[in-house]
């Protein structure tokens, strides 16, 4: 377990991250007393002395190495900010990392790690099943930079990528494993610790492959991608971990060397977080455990209700993997729970979808996930309209399917929805 700040511990054991989300990593005296810390609402910072200026840019800018025990002041808000810095803090408890970076939005966070760690000429390995931001990225925006990507069945095993890698000529310039697990929209799982190996396999002494885990769906309550040998773990913060639907947020949690690196292109794409961001998230990981624990209770009533109803060809949902399928075994080995998102192939194609969307009442139709209320939208046509149609065939996600998120309503309610 990483060492925390002293408040961290009672009696020489650690607390449970929902204690330590009330306090840990600020003290009221630091601001008159406030038990809440206040909202640093301000661009800059005024330094002591010139020295003090000096010394922040020499270590910002990487022209000198910090002394052992040089404590730094705060300077400029694309840099640091205090309500980000106890964020970072709290976040890094929940995935046991020893450093986090917040950022704008989960865009924000994807973008800014993968520019860190790749250079033209590179290759992306990647789960084929991913977020539609994140796929038009590898595939879009990365060959601008002359960075290739290749990606690999849900299924596919060690061997088939191994194969897929040989075959593509660039097993050389392999420098990143990105995985998003599980998947939007199909909560489809990938092996994180047989992905660590094969980064590893893949790694010489002066180039480390790097493992990156998009944790959104179940993070980072019922997925740790740290303990299964990820690098990386990112989030899109506006979902769960947000949690109210009212904020843009990512963040990218791993060691420290990591993070430092990820901040310093942070600082450059100016993707930080603002304080007012910092502290909305500061609230709402006070919640966090409740609210996702409750919304996963209501989704397995939602989801048992879904499974025989004549007019669903097809539920995906976790809770409901079965012994024999290879997805149930990786769930078993790294899941601690189903989480709250299911998605239904409608009976009928995009239409009889459409209708579907078109009747909800309680559930809103938007896109988006993990708030408190009940969502549903069209990926195909939605946020994954920008994924090739023949992609999208070969993940199975067909104009048949709907997403769903499901937030803390009464089961019964939601259930009355559907069923109308
Ligand atoms: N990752 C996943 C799995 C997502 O579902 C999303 C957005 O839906 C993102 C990343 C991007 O996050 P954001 O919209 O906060 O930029």
């Amino acid at each position: 377990m990483t060492e925390r700040k002293p408040e961290a511990y009672l009696g020489g054991r650690q607390l449970h991250p929902e204690t330590l989300m009330m306090g840990y990593g600020y003290r009221p005296e630091w601001s008159e007393g406030a038990l809440k810390p206040p909202i640093f609402q301000t661009s800059t910072f005024v330094f002591k002395n010139a020295q003090e200026g000096k010394d922040f840019f020499a270590v910002a800018y990487g022209l000198r190495d910090p002394e052992p025990d040089e404590i730094f002041s705060l300077a400029y808000g694309r840099i640091n900010n205090p309500n980000v810095e106890i964020l970072e803090d709290r976040l890094t408890l929940w995935d046991d990392a020893e450093a986090a970076a917040a950022f704008a939005s989960g865009m924000g966070a994807i973008t800014t790690t993968l520019f860190e760690f790749l250079r033209p000429g590179d290759l992306i390995l990647h789960s084929a099943s991913i977020y539609g931001g994140t796929d038009h990225f590898i595939k879009t925006v990365l060959p601008r930079y002359g960075i290739d990507s290749l990606g690999f069945g849900m299924n596919d095993t060690r061997e088939d990528i191994e194969r897929l890698l040989a075959e593509s000529g660039k097993a050389n310039k392999l420098a990143m494993v990105y995985v998003e697990s599980p998947s939007n929209p199909l909560n489809s799982l990938v092996d994180i610790t047989m992905c660590a190996e094969l980064a590893k396999a893949h790694s010489t002494p002066d180039r480390k492959v790097v493992v990156a885990v998009d944790n959104t769906f179940l993070g980072p309550l019922f997925q740790t991608p740290i303990k299964q040998g990820a690098d990386l773990v990112l989030y899109s913060a506006t979902k769960y971990i947000g949690g109210h639907s009212d904020l843009l947020a990512g963040v990218c949690l791993g060691s420290a060397d990591l993070i430092k690196r990820v901040r310093g292109m942070r600082t450059f794409m100016g993707s930080m977080a603002d304080a007012w961001t910092g502290w909305l998230l500061l609230r709402s990981l006070e919640t966090l455990k409740m609210r996702m624990t409750e919304m996963q209770s209501v989704a397995s009533c939602v989801a048992d209700y879904l499974k025989d109803h004549p007019k669903i060809e097809k539920v995906y949902y976790l809770g409901h993997l079965k012994p024999g399928d290879p997805q149930y075994d990786i769930y078993k080995k790294q899941c601690l729970g189903p989480g709250a998102m299911i998605s239904i192939d409608v009976k009928g194609g995009e239409a009889a979808a459409f209708r579907f969307l078109d009747a909800l009442k309680v559930i809103k139709l938007a896109v988006s996930l993990g708030g408190t209320e009940s969502l549903a939208e069209h990926p195909s046509t939605m946020t994954h309209a920008d994924v090739s149609k023949s992609d999208q065939a070969a993940i199975g996600l067909t104009d048949k399917l709907v997403r769903m998120s499901i937030g803390i309503e009464h089961p019964d309610d939601l259930i009355a929805d559907l069923d109308q």
